[in-house]
């Protein structure tokens, strides 16, 4: 599948709209694609609870773990399920609440000038065949729109806020990852 980004929107896949993002700063580049997992309750999955998290609609009483987080404003720009399916929350040309705290390259707020997007995953549970997929595709169509996204700078929120959070995690397969996205680069120059 090829993903056609307009006006910020991955067309032909679930909009899920969060109100949890703001205006990016005045002429920033959007040049860095920030790699997270995510699934509520941990461990648990396809079960609608991030679409409810990202959308401010968590039930605080239907599990421990959700009275700890369900007052908590965040957001990514995408989610990729257990079974691929890509689900968008905010506009890409907005700035979503994934990062928090966060530094790359020297560059603080990486909120500011990044793209964030999800694996439903733990960071021990491998991801699935259909989340690579998906996320390969969906990040060479961001590499087309956003050219200042190059492979050099796709990153981890454990690697731009080391200490803090260890999302993607050791179950990331970030050489099957890049691999893909380079041999998809090769057979388009071809
Ligand atoms: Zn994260």
């Amino acid at each position: 599948m090829t993903f056609v980004i307009t006006e910020g929107w991955f067309l032909g896949v679930e909009h899920c709209l969060s109100p949890n993002y703001g205006e990016r700063p005045d002429g920033v580049d959007i040049s860095l694609l920030v790699i997270h997992n995510i699934s509520l309750p941990p461990g648990e999955y396809e079960n609608g609870c991030i679409q409810r998290f990202f959308t401010n609609k968590l039930d605080a009483d239907a599990h421990p773990y959700f009275a700890e987080i369900a007052h908590l404003q965040v957001s990514a720009h995408a989610l990729i399920t257990r079974s691929g399916e890509l689900i968008q929350f905010v506009d890409l040309n907005k700035r979503a609440w994934h990062a928090g705290r966060s530094c790359f390259a020297g560059v603080e707020e990486c909120n500011d000038y990044s793209i964030g997007i999800e694996l439903e995953g733990t960071d021990c549970d491998p991801y699935t065949d259909a989340q690579y997929r998906t996320l390969s595709q969906v990040t060479q169509a961001i590499m087309h729109h956003y050219p200042s996204i190059t492979l050099d700078r796709i990153t981890g929120h454990s690697d731009i806020a080391p200490g803090r959070k260890t999302d993607p995690g050791e179950s990331f397969d970030w050489t099957r990852f890049l691999q893909a996205l380079q041999r998809a680069a090769v057979s388009e120059r071809e």
